[in-house]
């Protein structure tokens, strides 16, 4: 299938849309390392179109290869099994406290921004109910980088 050429500003677009991170992990990306992720594959029948199509980091790009967000979800929930199962190291880690598992809920960085990069919802309880990683996101999407969301978990941070 022949792909839609991007002008120079339809890039920069894209990569504006989340202020330069990836949509998905929320990795800050390199405009030069942006890759350009198809939301609905192509090979499902998603559309070449600009609204298709989000910022992303080579690994997201890569992981989600041609799933859909759901599958995507679902596949990156598993990761802990996968490991558990394949890797004696994981197990291992795991064991001594090395490597901790928090949880198999995925929430995609787009999914905490707007497309303006402002905070979709905000209020206090939502804060409390989000886990150190989300509340990293969620710090990204105003503009701000913590370096320790752990501290700030349950609190007030804006
Ligand atoms: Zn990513």
């Amino acid at each position: 299938m022949k792909r839609k050429k991007l002008k120079k500003e339809e890039r920069e677009n894209i990569y504006n849309k989340y202020n330069g991170r990836c949509a998905y992990c929320g990795s800050k990306i390199e405009y030069k390392d942006m890759q350009i992720d198809h939301v609905v594959p192509l090979r499902i029948g998603g559309k070449d179109e600009i609204s298709n199509m989000l910022p992303s980091c080579r690994s997201c790009n890569h992981y989600k290869a041609t799933l859909d967000i759901e599958g995507f979800r679902k596949y990156l929930s598993k990761i802990h099994d996968r490991l558990t199962r394949d890797s004696v190291a994981y197990r291992v880690a795991e064991r001594f406290g090395i490597v901790e598992h928090k949880t198999d809920k995925v929430k995609f960085y787009f999914e905490i921004c707007n497309d303006d990069g402002k905070i979709k919802t905000w209020k206090i309880n939502d804060v409390q109910k989000l886990t150190p990683v989300e509340i990293t996101k969620m710090s990204h999407c105003v503009g701000l980088d913590y370096k320790k969301p752990y501290e700030r978990q349950g609190k007030k941070i804006l």
